[in-house]
C-alpha cells in the first residue's frame, strides 16, 4: 500500500482507504461548473447550493479546523504551524452527481483527497458535520503537519480521526471498552501490522485504533503528542518515537497500558 490515496467514508462512518495509482487529481469534479465561496481556511465549490447552505458549511467546517488545530496541539507553538493552502471541500448536488463525478462505488457516500486537500460530499449527506468532515478534516490537519509523504501505519492516521469525530468517538470508545474483554480484541501489537488488505474486522480496528488516541490524550496529555508528531515529522520511525515520547519500554509494556486504561469503567 502506498499513501497518499483518497479515503472514502460510508454512511455508516467507516472511512475506506483505497489504493490508487497514477498521478493528479482522482476525480473529475473539474468538469462541472462550481460556485466558488472563500473562507480563511476553505474553499468551498458548490453548484445550486440551497440558500444559506453553503454559509452554515463554512462556519462549521472553521469550527472544526480551529478546534482540530487546538485540540492536536499544533497552534500552540508559533512557527510549527502552517496553511499555507486552503482545503477544498466540493458539495455536489446530490448523491447521485456525487456518485456519477467521482466514480467511486455505490457504498460510498464522501471522500477525500487527503493530499489535494480536498474533501467531496453532497448536499444534505447524512452525518457529515457530525462525523464526516471532522474526520476527514483530521486526516488532512494530522498529515500537513507530519507530511503527506511518510508511508506510516493505517491505525495511526485511521485512530487519529476516528478520535476526532465529535460524535463517533464516545461510540468507538465503548465498542473499544465492550471488546477489550473478548476474543476479538485485537492487542495493540497486532493493530499495528493492520492495513490494506488485511483489515479484518473493521469496527474492532477502528474503534481500537480511535482509543489508543483516547489513552494517549487522557493519560500522557497533549505536549506528547506534539512532541511524537515533530519526530514523525522529522522521519524517525515510528514504533522507537512512540517509545521514546511515551517511555514505553516495548509495544506490549504499552498494550498492557492501553488495556488497563480500555478496561476501568468498562460497561
Ligand atoms: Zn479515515
Amino acid at each position: 500500500m502506498r499513501w497518499p490515496h483518497p479515503t472514502l467514508t460510508t454512511a455508516l462512518g467507516a472511512c475506506v482507504v483505497a489504493v490508487v495509482s497514477g498521478e493528479g487529481r482522482l476525480w473529475a469534479a473539474d468538469a462541472l461548473a462550481w460556485e466558488i465561496h472563500k473562507s480563511d481556511h476553505f474553499i468551498v465549490y458548490s453548484r445550486e447550493a440551497p440558500d444559506g447552505y453553503i454559509e452554515g458549511l463554512i462556519a462549521r467546517a472553521e469550527a472544526y479546523y480551529d478546534d482540530i488545530t487546538g485540540r492536536l496541539g499544533f497552534t500552540r507553538f508559533d512557527g510549527f504551524w502552517t496553511w499555507d493552502q486552503r482545503a477544498r471541500i466540493y458539495l455536489y448536488r446530490d448523491r447521485q452527481e456525487y456518485q456519477d463525478t467521482t466514480r467511486q462505488p455505490e457504498w460510498s457516500e464522501a471522500g477525500s483527497d487527503v493530499r489535494e486537500r480536498e474533501i467531496h460530499t453532497y448536499v444534505g449527506m447524512a452525518e457529515f458535520y457530525e462525523k464526516v468532515l471532522p474526520h476527514e478534516l483530521g486526516h488532512i490537519i494530522f498529515r500537513e503537519f507530519i507530511g503527506y509523504q511518510r508511508v506510516l501505519p493505517l491505525w495511526l492516521d485511521e485512530g487519529i480521526a476516528c478520535f476526532l469525530e465529535d460524535k463517533g468517538n464516545p461510540t468507538r470508545l465503548m465498542s473499544a471498552k465492550a471488546l477489550v474483554t473478548t476474543e476479538r480484541f485485537i492487542p495493540f501489537e497486532t493493530l499495528a501490522d493492520l492495513g490494506g488488505e488485511g483489515l479484518g474486522d473493521a469496527e474492532a480496528f477502528y474503534a481500537e485504533a480511535a482509543s489508543v488516541f483516547e489513552f494517549l490524550f487522557q493519560r500522557y496529555g497533549g505536549e506528547k503528542f506534539v512532541d511524537y508528531c515533530r519526530r514523525l515529522r522529522d522521519k524517525q520511525n515510528w514504533e522507537a518515537a512512540l517509545k521514546k515520547v511515551y517511555g514505553f519500554e516495548s509495544l506490549s509494556a504499552m498494550n498492557a497500558q492501553w488495556v488497563a486504561f480500555l478496561k476501568e469503567d468498562a460497561p
